[in-house]
């Protein structure tokens, strides 16, 4: 095994793969670019806390893209294979295009996505996909404009991501994923609407148990609906076969319409958890690393990298932060002690979800 890169630049033959306390590979990074988003959802930055007046991080507080770079070429090096930009929403970073292009020279670099509302898709997919982004997952919790604006504190607009999904498409930054947070009696009766809407185009979209993320969103176990109610609700309509997952640690458990009109899934946090495979690590734009959705901390990767610390000074940090990771709070969710909010999570509009 050869270290990551050496020092005038060479790619690594090949990735040193590093476990957790539990066994788990550490195989994703999600990076958020940034902590501000167009949108205001209720369930992760609300209006009322993310006023005209709301401080947001400063450019000199984020990440260089050169610091970005250089922690992906070290998590690369132990065994991270798939990048995810997120935010926030990564498109407000309008130079997003150039990290792009620097993330796909880097040769351990397998699968490049980018999470986003899809706002803004329409007009950047060219050049995102132009730059080498592989593929694009947008959140969509509804068709219903009213629900929609809802669910997005008022300034979403369903048009506008519907025509960013099929510039992506035109783009080829598929297979595009639709994510779908269902919360019961918001959008769960707007559903069925949405999943017709993208049966036969290809897509696949993904219908997601609301989550206690951050510490915002009042949640509560009864706003829940089980994956397996809305499984029923769908079947009522459309037969479903189960399929196999992709690749093992994948979120999503994946059904095919017996019509053949293509594949939806569900991620089930709450009532399914699926901690047990979880390879996913999680960047925020000012440089914090956290090892769980639901984390209370995380390690400053900032400091040592404005300090000047090298690859392999970089590599035994993430090492040492990946060992001793023995999170699976979904597994060990109390909805009670959940609702009461007890704990201070990382706050999802930071980490990207
Ligand atoms: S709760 Fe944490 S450990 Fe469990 S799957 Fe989610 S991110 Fe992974």
């Amino acid at each position: 095994m050869t270290s990551v890169q050496t020092p005038d630049g060479l790619p690594a033959a090949k990735a040193t793969t590093v476990a957790d306390a539990l066994g788990r590979p550490l195989h994703d990074l999600r990076i958020s670019l940034l902590d501000q988003c167009n949108l205001r959802c209720p369930y992760c930055m609300p209006e009322s806390e993310f006023h005209s007046d709301y401080e947001f991080l400063r450019k000199q507080q984020r990440l260089t893209y050169d610091e970005i770079i250089q922690v992906v070429r070290v998590a690369t090096g132990l065994g991270v294979g798939k990048i995810r930009l997120t935010g926030g929403e990564p498109l407000l970073d309008k130079n997003i295009a150039e990290l792009i292009g620097r993330l796909t020279d880097l040769p351990l670099v397998k699968d490049l996505a980018m999470t986003t509302n899809g706002m803004l898709l329409a007009t950047a997919a060219p050049k995102l996909a132009k730059a080498g982004l592989h593929r694009v997952t947008v959140s969509l919790d509804s068709l219903d404009d009213g629900v929609f604006s809802h669910m997005s504190g008022g300034r979403g607009d369903v048009s506008k991501v519907l025509a960013g999904i099929r510039a992506a498409e035109d783009a080829g930054l598929d297979p595009i994923k639709i994510n779908v947070v269902v919360q019961r009696g918001v959008n769960d009766h707007t559903i069925i609407d949405l999943l017709e809407y993208f049966r036969g185009t290809g897509h696949i979209v993904r219908l997601i148990e609301f989550m206690d993320v951050g510490n915002r969103n009042g949640w509560r176990m009864d706003q829940v609906m089980p994956s397996r109610k809305v499984l029923e609700l769908v079947e009522q309509r459309w037969p479903l076969q189960a399929m196999d997952k992709n690749y093992t640690g994948e979120v999503a458990r994946r059904y095919k319409y017996v019509d053949g009109e293509g594949e939806i899934g569900f991620i089930s946090s709450v009532t399914e958890p699926f901690c047990g495979n979880c390879s996913r690590a999680r960047l925020s734009a000012d440089g914090m690393l956290y090892t769980c959705l639901f984390a209370t901390h995380g390690t400053d990767l900032r400091e040592p990298l404005r300090n000047g610390a090298d690859d392999n000074e970089l590599r035994d940090i993430l090492s040492q932060i990946w060992l001793q990771r023995a999170d699976r709070y979904s597994e060990l969710r109390q909805p009670d002690l959940a609702e009461a909010h007890i704990l201070r999570k990382v706050e999802m509009y930071r980490i990207g979800g």
